[in-house]
């Protein structure tokens, strides 16, 4: 079988698997009407394929005369859909059996099992969305906290790919003013405007580096941050995850796999998604099962983005306090100082001398824990006040190709500055379209698009 054939008309089952008020099987493609037709019993006796499109049924579905269940059948036709095919929803009763048997019987009558994420693999290769606007979709079905949401939906909408295909029509416009002297060098076109050129180039090339420069922050929007929580022993540090997580709706119940001495948990933190860790806080081992709780505790410090680091205000600095700030001395890292609720012992300058400021908690009584929340978040905006207006982008992928555009524009301000022949110039602009229309899937290998849509559920 041909791999992208959009010859065959495609079905599965849109929605959770398990119990459910109701389920989805949906169905696109050039037969999905024909095969409705064979499938559903509408109460009026009429048939899907003669029914208009945004009409919704009611109606019984069944598979050779045995009825299967009661549903209700929307039918979208192409090519205002979402794959801009004809496409068939069936809302049955969302039962395990039922669905399975509802499916099973428009497999049988001519509909292929969908692969994941082949439904919008169609929208995309129907021309009805771009590449980015595909992986948006993927971003909002996985976004973990509202600005996570937020910044997919834009991009669904196609924030980036407007800014993107700016990008491309002024470099375009570029390139046929050069091509045109290269090819015609003797017509009566006059001289090249090198300064508009130059200009051109120049402001694709700043509108590039605003793009990228959002990117980190885009990228901890859709992915979140690594924390991890650190300090010596009963400095209150499983206290504190605990007093983040009841504060805030936790997003993740503990990953399953992690080990007693250590505990992962997602949770939001002013719309960041924040990948906690609370780590073993042993710094010396007594035997073999903390000697590989320390390496994994170690492991986890090195990847977090940030450190949180804890000290007892109950009890005075200690030497495993200075070998732990010894240790972060090249992470970012927030001070806290927990158990202010008791009588305080600790003396602060050595603390201060490394932070320029700390956060007093006490994790027991809750107090501040949205003080740390705030620095936390304070921290990660670098102080900037959040702004929907700007695009984030938040892919590696598109990271990637808007990097090597850059380049390449910068390759080819230094040739003209170094006044090479023009064939230069538009190889390098020609690259950096190539670039951009990587992000759009304008060109794109099955290779790429496999890897994309894996990610997908299958009925998306
Ligand atoms: P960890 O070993 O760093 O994870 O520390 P724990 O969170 O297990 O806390 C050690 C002890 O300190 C427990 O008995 C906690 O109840 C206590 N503790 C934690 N935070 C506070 C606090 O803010 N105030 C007081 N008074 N006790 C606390």
């Amino acid at each position: 079988m041909e791999k992208y054939s959009l010859n065959d008309t495609i079905a599965a089952i849109s929605t959770p698997a398990g119990e459910s008020g109701i389920g989805i099987v949906r169905l696109s493609g050039k037969g999905a009407l024909k095969i409705a037709d064979k499938i559903f019993a509408a109460k009026d006796g009429k048939k899907p394929s003669s029914f208009k499109t945004y009409t919704v049924h009611y109606g019984w579905i069944k598979n050779n005369k045995e009825v299967i269940d009661e549903v209700i059948l929307t039918v979208m036709r192409q090519p205002r859909s979402y794959t801009k095919e004809d496409i068939v929803e069936i809302n049955c009763h969302g039962g395990i059996v039922a669905l399975r048997r509802a499916l099973d019987s428009v497999l049988e009558n001519g509909c292929r099992l969908a692969e994941p994420g082949e439904f919008t693999k169609r929208a995309f290769l129907n021309g009805r969305i771009d590449l980015a606007q595909a992986e948006a979709v993927l971003d909002i079905i996985k976004a973990k906290t509202d600005s996570a949401l937020r910044l997919a939906a834009e991009q669904l909408r196609g924030a980036l790919s407007g800014k993107v295909n700016n990008l491309r029509k002024g470099l375009l416009d570029i390139l046929a003013v050069l091509e045109a002297k290269i090819d015609f060098p003797e017509e009566e076109t006059g001289a090249v405007n090198l300064k508009g050129v130059r200009d051109g180039l120049n402001k694709i090339n700043e509108e590039l580096k605003n793009i990228l420069e959002g990117a980190k922050r885009g990228r901890i929007l859709r992915e979140g941050i690594h924390v991890v929580i650190c300090g010596k022993p009963n400095v209150g540090k499983s206290s504190l995850l605990n007093a983040l997580l009841r504060e805030e709706r936790s997003i993740v119940t503990p990953i399953a796999g992690t080990t007693r001495d250590t505990i992962e948990e997602i949770i939001d933190i002013k719309g960041i998604p924040i990948r906690i860790v609370d780590t073993a806080g042993i710094l010396e081992p007594r035997d073999l099962i903390e000697k590989k709780a320390v390496l994994r505790s170690k492991k986890h410090i090195e990847l977090a983005d940030l450190a949180i680091i804890l000290f007892d205000a109950s009890r005075s600095l200690g030497r495993e306090d200075e070998i732990l700030m010894d240790k972060l001395k090249k992470k970012t890292a927030i001070a806290v100082v927990n158990k202010i609720d008791l009588k305080e012992k600790l003396k602060r300058e050595k603390i201060l001398k490394r932070f320029k400021s700390v956060v007093d908690i006490s994790a027991k009584k809750l107090t501040n824990i949205k003080g740390l929340e705030e620095a936390i978040a304070d921290l990660i905006y670098n102080g900037q006040v959040k702004s929907s207006e700007s695009v984030w982008v938040s892919n590696l992928r598109h990271t990637s190709r808007l990097k090597e555009a850059q380049i390449l524009i910068a390759q080819a301000l230094n040739s003209l500055d170094n006044k090479l022949s023009f064939e230069f110039v538009c190889q390098d602009i020609k690259e950096a379209l190539l670039s951009l229309d990587d992000i759009l899937g304008r060109r794109f290998s099955e290779d790429l698009l496999d890897k994309i849509f894996a990610e997908f559920c299958i009925g998306k």
